[in-house]
């Protein structure tokens, strides 16, 4: 077992030490998950309903707490990290309601009884990307122990400060020792450990395509089951008949967010050309209208990026002589600053920052001609996880949202993830859907049963 410094992106001061597991850690912590797993699915529903609802209120009371560590740990503005941390009690409340209503069917058959029972996978592995590290650890872990899986949470080295705070909460709130586990560790040790456990028996990962891509080929040998969450690089499409005020005052937040770290940015702005040039002109000033600073400040926006070498990576899409149409601030000094920027010229589709997901606060603007064009370009990519489209026309409005190839999309406006709303990708952004009212369907198993009348 070895330690890992974990750093505040702001003051790039060590807030913690933190052990990191190994495979024998990992090993251990599945053992207690496989153990606990044979009470945990038999608690009656309306017990696990209420421990549900006791972790919830446990989080709820310690919002100030959790969002503290993720200000320290991921440089989040403090008004998001509160909402981050009110989020996990808002879906472990949501999903509380889940297992008195894990309900089957009964189907007519001659002869006897047919119906269904949704039953629990068992041993479930969540591992959690340095992002969002409250949200994502809740949206896995919620509906998986409402249907009766015990759970082993692998945070993000980066940010594992709130994983074991939460975890600890849930012991606090009564939830049964070895029900929801937290193992902070490296993804290639601790977290490929759990994929490839024979006793794990479903992994959600949340994090990069590359890899996600590894964890689908290392869960083929077990048919392990997978909820893959991954990349993205949303197209905000801006038409001519747009209220444009709106669109250019609202898509910086769309894209600079969390520093651009969220996979769900709308990292590419395509533009109906009649009106590209207005559009960059009411953009400038929102664009440089973006609070970057220091995120204890309750008036900053946009706090820094995770960590140097993330923003040595960021920065190499906006190499000397790339087609900077204008720039926000950053601070300076100590602290992985970059400020927003924002990439057009004459031939934007081929600029690096168009393909990739930077994952910081660059975004590439790009004219189109038509509709066709515009859904084209928006589906130009390997991605296809999130989404916004503008117009004032509501058949337009349709008939692009059916044909943006993307999993959430958002018309005249720029809607962040519902908890009570189905999120996920096509494409190469994931497999399979989080949250919404079918997520249980990811962690339970259709058991068929026919009882004889005869
Ligand atoms: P990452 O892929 O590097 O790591 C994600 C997690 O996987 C971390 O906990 C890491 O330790 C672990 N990991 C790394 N290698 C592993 C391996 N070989 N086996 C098992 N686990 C391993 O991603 P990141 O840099 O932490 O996060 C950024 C990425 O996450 C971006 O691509 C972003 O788009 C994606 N993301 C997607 C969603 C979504 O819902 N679609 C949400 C947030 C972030």
């Amino acid at each position: 077992m070895s330690d890992f410094d974990v750093t505040n992106p702001a003051t790039e001061e060590v807030v913690a030490t933190v052990p990191l597991a190994g495979a024998e850690q990992a090993d251990a912590a599945v053992e207690r998950a496989a153990r606990a797993f044979a009470a945990w699915r038999d608690v009656a529903p309306g017990d696990r309903a209420r421990l549900l609802r006791a972790f919830a209120d446990t989080v709820g009371g310690h919002v100030e707490e959790l969002a503290a560590l993720e200000v320290a740990e991921a440089g989040h503005p403090i008004g998001q990290a509160r909402w981050e941390a009110g989020n996990v009690a808002d879906v472990l409340r949501y999903y509380s309601a889940a297992p008195e209503r894990l309900l089957g069917s009964q189907i007519p058959v001659p002869g006897g009884l047919n119906v269904t029972f949704a039953e629990p996978l068992g041993v479930v592995g969540v591992i959690v990307p340095w992002n969002f590290p409250m949200p994502i650890l809740g949206w896995g872990a919620a509906p998986a122990l409402a249907a009766g899986n015990t759970v082993i949470v692998k945070p993000s080295e980066l940010t594992p400060l709130t994983a074991i705070r939460i975890g600890e909460l849930a012991l606090e709130a009564g939830l049964p020792e070895g029900v929801l586990q937290i193992l902070p560790g490296t993804g290639p040790v601790a977290g490929r450990r759990l994929v490839d456990h024979p006793d794990v028996r479903k992994i959600v990962f949340t994090g990069s395509t590359r890899v996600g891509k590894e964890i689908m080929a290392a869960a083929a040998p077990g048919v392990k089951r997978v909820t893959l969450e991954l990349g993205g690089k949303s197209a905000n499409i801006v038409f001519a008949d747009a209220d444009l005020e709106k669109a250019a005052a609202t898509a910086p937040y769309a894209v600079f967010d969390n520093a651009g770290q969220d996979c769900c940015a709308r990292s590419r702005i395509l533009v109906e050309r009649g009106v590209y040039d207005r559009f960059m002109e009411l953009l400038e000033p929102a664009v440089k209208g973006v609070v970057v600073g220091d995120p204890r400040d309750p008036a900053t926006e946009v706090g820094p990026l995770i960590s140097a070498e993330h923003r040595a990576k960021v920065a190499s899409y906006v190499p000397d002589g790339a087609p900077v149409a204008f720039r926000g601030s950053a601070p300076s000094g100590p602290g992985h600053w970059f400020a927003p920027t924002v990439l057009a010229g004459p031939d934007p589709t081929s600029l690096p920052a168009w393909d990739d997901e930077v994952f910081g606060p660059v975004v590439t603007v790009a004219p189109f001609d038509d509709e066709d064009g515009a859904v084209r370009l928006a589906n130009d990519t390997e991605y296809g996880l999130s989404g916004s489209i503008w117009t004032r026309d509501v058949g337009r409005a349709l008939r692009v949202a059916r044909g943006v190839e993307s999993g959430n999309l958002s018309v005249n406006s720029h809607s962040a993830v519902r908890y009570w709303t189905p999120f996920g990708g096509f494409k190469q952004s994931g497999l399979g859907r989080e949250l919404g009212p079918g997520a249980l369907d990811a962690f339970t198993e259709t058991k068929n049963v026919f009882i004889s009348t005869d």
